[in-house]
């Protein structure tokens, strides 16, 4: 559907992501189009991982190029522009006030309303834009984010989620340990490729959540004793995958959705992808997958959710505008689906 403003035109929101990692900026339109898309990822030095302030500082550096950047691509002036959105939880409290700051002055500048948006909404917004999946059953596998859930009455309600680390995460670190790039996901893949061996490692389910730290300290306890890289990636992957295909399909029994969703980083994995796809085919379902480009932390996540948010009367006064760094995604009443 086209929404638009009083005078006819289009809503057009500027959206600004910072939760961690990545600083984004990004226009989206209300007829679902994403007008730009501007990234930056912080890397931490090899063999550590992010550090708060350093991240935040890092975005904060990046965040002015990239609003001259977006102006110049975007051929309308600011003033086209209806209202600012940000993402205000969860993440990592200096990255997020940085975010938050930058989007709080520009609201007060152009004089426009302050749009809070919760982060993992922005995954699934994004994906179903770009998908046209209406009433998934979302599989969310990010740095963040290791959610299985479904919409009902003004909520997503979680079906399954992790009880410790996240799967990007799980993937992040052992890359990170085993001396490999940052970030890991897309090296692991690569490598299991190439692995010809099962190696046993803990596969814990409880109930339908998943915990992957046990599962990290056993990976990274094989690599140590004399297993081959290829291998232990294609091992954990397998495990890891398994473990989460495993409550996503008892919470697609469940909830007897018609449409599988996979959203978030992890999504663009070609394994992880053929998983779901077999379960949605199981059980009568049509899986989607997010688009790559759009399946990391971006700004196009934050602006589009921005867009619905904003028909939907969602604001924020700047004076109230406080960053949530443990915002659980279901706790947003959503008012637009
Ligand atoms: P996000 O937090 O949504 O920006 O997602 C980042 C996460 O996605 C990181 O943990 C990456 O390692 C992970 N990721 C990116 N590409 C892949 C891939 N091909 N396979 C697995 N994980 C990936
Ligand atoms: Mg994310």
């Amino acid at each position: 559907m086209i929404h638009r403003s009083a005078s006819g035109k289009a809503l057009v929101c500027l959206g600004i992501e910072s939760t961690a990692h990545t600083a984004g900026m990004a226009v989206a339109s209300s007829k679902g189009e994403i007008l730009t898309n501007v990234n930056a990822v912080y890397k931490a030095p090899m063999g550590q991982g992010i550090h708060p302030r350093e991240a935040a500082q890092h975005h904060c550096d990046v965040l002015p190029t990239m609003l001259r950047r977006v102006i110049y691509k975007l051929d309308i002036g600011l003033d086209a522009v209806d209202c600012i959105s940000f993402s205000s939880g969860p993440g990592l409290g200096p990255v997020l006030r940085t975010g938050a700051t930058f989007a709080r002055a520009l609201a007060l500048w152009l004089e426009k309303p302050l749009i809070p948006i919760h982060h993992a909404i922005g995954h699934i917004e994004i994906a179903s834009l770009m998908t046209g999946a209406e009433d998934p059953l979302v599989l969310l596998v990010s740095g963040g984010h290791t959610s299985i859930a479904a919409f009902g009455d003004g909520f997503w309600r979680v079906y399954g989620e992790t009880e410790d680390i996240t799967l990007g995460n799980l993937l992040d670190v052992f890359a990170r340990e085993a001396g490999l790039s940052f970030p890991g996901g897309a090296v692991i893949e690569d490598l299991a490729k190439k692995g010809r061996n099962y190696i046993e490692l803990p596969y814990v389910v409880k109930g339908n959540d998943v915990s992957y730290s046990g599962l990290l300290t056993a990976a990274l306890k094989r690599l140590k004793d004399g297993n081959g890289i290829e291998d232990v990636c294609f091992s954990l992957q397998e495990v890891a995958f398994s473990m989460l295909t495993e409550a996503t399909e008892r919470a697609l029994a469940h909830t007897e959705r018609k449409e599988v969703l996979l959203t978030g980083g992890v999504a663009a994995n070609a394994r992880l992808q053929n998983m779901i796809n077999s379960i949605a085919q199981d059980h009568g379902a049509e899986a989607y997958v997010v688009p790559k480009e759009y399946s990391g932390d971006s700004g196009a996540q934050i602006a589009w959710t921005g867009i619905l948010a904003f028909q939907s009367g969602v604001r924020v006064d700047v004076e109230r505008s406080f960053v949530k760094p443990k915002w659980r995604l279901d706790e947003v009443r959503i008012p637009w689906r």
